[in-house]
């Protein structure tokens, strides 16, 4: 049996085709500071493994921009800057490389900054989301309607369509959340026979576990199994990974995304990169598809940082000085030559899969292993240094942004 979706425009989050027949995203939000970007990385490496396809981090502060420079070209899913009350940290999300923007009309009313982020992303073929919540409407709206409606909400996002149009943007996106699951229903429902904009749903703040749980399904199934949605984000008091998991089991459960084999992951390569990672993981990918092996796998380019964002990911390989480092739920277990990674990856799979995790760490002296991921770690330090994807060249254009607006 299969839904009827409602036909929307189609628009892209980086790689990540959003409406138009694509299939539904799963989005999550870190709640890590997006300046601490090690810690950010890891929490998006741990998402994308969880199933989630876009991630948005929070984009409050300089440093949570300049945080995003070096977080975006090392990240394995499309990143999202979530903006709030200042539109500066719009235009300077984008200069950091962003692919795609969250605004609140609520919260940055003024037309001329409004047009002037979406003139920036226009330019740089951004889309944006103009994300409506019934926490921060516009208060002229909640006045007009006598409080919060699925009419003022749908209103609130017509108003910030149409200063986008006045400058010629339509990669656009639109949520409607209220943490009432009627009243967010309702209001989807008026706003999608009104718009043919993909829809990003959610019930915000839905609150701990388990109940948010099933806040969160109640509003979102509803609306899917009318055909309504085009991408979706379970807003969880919990560990993010949950929300990505919660996401991807409802679509999964709907017969809207297809149960997985081998999910492999990859980096998408950077300026540390030690490997082709495109032809390597494209090998892998060809190694594994006909192989009913329901594992997670990474292959990542360097093993500077691989194996510490890819940390979830069941197995992974990542390059560095002419070999391969096999890492197991983040933990060094074996060196290969460059030229037999997939290989190994196959071999270790399949033994994960018939033997479970703690068998294959048990086999082999991990200490080993991690000391000579420890010495080609050092030794691609001293050759590229600590900026390898010259990020600090960035943050001294978005700082450049920040004072001349
Ligand atoms: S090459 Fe290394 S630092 Fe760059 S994205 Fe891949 S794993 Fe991350």
């Amino acid at each position: 049996m299969s839904f009827e979706r409602r036909q929307t425009k189609q628009i892209h989050v980086g790689k990540v085709p959003v409406g138009g027949g694509a299939p539904i995203s799963v989005q999550s939000m870190t709640i890590t500071k997006t300046a601490d970007v090690e810690g950010t990385l890891q929490q998006i490496y741990a998402l994308a493994a969880a199933g989630c396809d876009i991630v948005r981090c929070t984009c409050n502060e300089i440093e949570a921009a300049e945080g995003l420079a070096q977080i975006v070209p090392r990240s394995p899913v499309p990143i999202i800057a979530d903006i709030h009350h200042q539109y500066k940290m719009a235009l300077a999300a984008l200069e950091a490389g962003v692919h795609g923007l969250r605004l609140n009309p609520g919260n940055i009313r003024k037309p001329e900054h409004i047009k002037a982020v979406a003139m920036e992303a226009r330019d740089r073929n951004v889309p944006i989301r103009i994300g409506v919540n019934g926490g921060s409407l516009d208060p002229a709206l909640y006045e007009k309607y006598g409080g919060l409606t699925a009419e003022a909400m749908v209103e609130s996002a017509l108003q910030e369509i149409a200063y986008f149009q006045e400058v010629d943007f339509d990669l656009i996106k639109i949520s409607v959340k209220a943490s009432n699951v009627p009243l967010m229903v309702e209001a989807y429902r008026q706003l999608s026979a009104v718009t043919d904009y993909p829809l990003h749903l959610g019930v915000t703040e839905a609150g701990p576990l388990p109940n948010a749980l099933i806040k969160a399904t109640a509003g979102i199934s509803t609306l899917l199994l009318e055909g309504i949605g085009d991408t979706i984000r379970y807003s969880l008091t919990a560990d993010p990974v949950e929300e990505a998991r919660a996401g991807r089991q409802l679509l999964e459960s709907l017969g809207l995304r297809e149960r997985k084999n081998v999910d492999l992951i990859a980096c998408p390569s950077c300026g540390r990169a030690e490997i082709d990672v495109i032809e390597v993981a494209n090998r892998a990918m060809r190694a594994f598809e006909d192989k009913k092996i329901p594992l997670q796998i990474a292959v990542m380019g360097c093993v500077v940082n691989g194996p510490g964002e890819a940390r979830e990911a069941d197995l992974g390989i990542a390059a560095g000085n002419k070999r391969g480092h096999l890492f197991v739920k983040g933990r060094n277990v074996a060196v290969v030559p460059e030229s037999e990674m997939v290989e190994a990856l196959v071999d270790w799979a399949t033994f994960i899969h018939e033997h479970g995790a703690e068998a294959a760490i048990a086999r082999v002296d991990t200490a080993l292993a991690e000391r000579e991921a420890a010495k080609d770690r050092n030794a691609l330090l001293e050759e590229k240094g600590a900026d390898a994807n010259h990020s600090n060249e960035k943050i001294v254009e978005i700082r450049k942004t920040i004072s001349d607006n």
